[in-house]
């Protein structure tokens, strides 16, 4: 099994309707984004032109969030999905400070609220905001509870502009595959060394 994901960049126009639906799967508090679209003018007038970058956790093979990790709390599994084991983790942040993309979001204790008006957590938000244990360092799960059930990632699911593929490598019959042959999509930042599986199409 080798998980991985293909993100077509020609059919992404930033949508952003993978936020939302990373959002709403995984109820992450306000300002951590699991996934996000960047847009990025490229070229000068007359000739500029709009770019559109779909950012996630790369689930790396060679993964620097997992190698300075004191407490092995954050592990690559033999899926190929790396994850955190909230238990283990103490909050040290030095993933965060190891990881190039900036794909992780430490839960401060302060009760986040997307209420600014009252400050108060909505019934919705206490119950689910548990699921970001106070004080501990987490990111994109490869939605790790979705896929338990069959179900492929929310943000995959979602997107409109059919930009974004979830499958096992391992297997050649599984669209990854086949669109990883056709196309030989490319890493992001390759000379960081990490060793991505999430690829781009260009
Ligand atoms: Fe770790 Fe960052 Fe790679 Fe995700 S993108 S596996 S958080 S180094
Ligand atoms: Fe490991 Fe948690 Fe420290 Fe990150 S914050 S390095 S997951 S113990
Ligand atoms: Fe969020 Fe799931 Fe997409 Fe990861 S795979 S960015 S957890 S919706």
């Amino acid at each position: 099994m080798r998980y991985a994901m293909i993100l077509d960049r020609r059919r992404c126009y930033a949508c952003q309707g993978c936020t939302v639906a990373c959002k709403v799967a995984n109820a992450t508090p306000p300002g951590t984004f699991w996934t996000k679209t960047l847009s990025v003018e490229k070229g000068k007038f007359p000739n500029a032109h709009m770019e559109y970058m779909p950012l996630i956790c790369n689930h790396c093979d060679n993964a620097p969030c997992v190698h300075v990790c004191p407490t092995k709390a954050s592990k690559k599994l033999a899926d190929g999905t790396v994850q955190v084991t909230a238990s283990e983790c103490i909050g040290c942040q030095m993933c965060m400070e190891a990881c190039p993309y900036g794909a992780r979001y430490f839960n401060s204790d302060d009760k986040p609220t997307y209420w600014s008006e009252t400050g108060k957590q909505s019934e919705y938000e206490a119950a689910r905001m548990k699921e970001h244990v106070t004080n501990t360092v987490d990111k994109c799960t490869f939605c790790a509870p979705r896929r338990e059930k069959g179900l492929t990632p929310a943000c995959v699911a979602t997107c409109p502009g059919v930009a974004r593929f979830f499958g096992d490598l391992d297997d050649p019959e599984s669209e990854v595959s086949k669109l990883f042959k056709k196309y030989n999509p490319k890493p992001y930042k390759p000379e960081k060394g990490t060793r991505p599986r999430v690829f781009y199409i260009e």
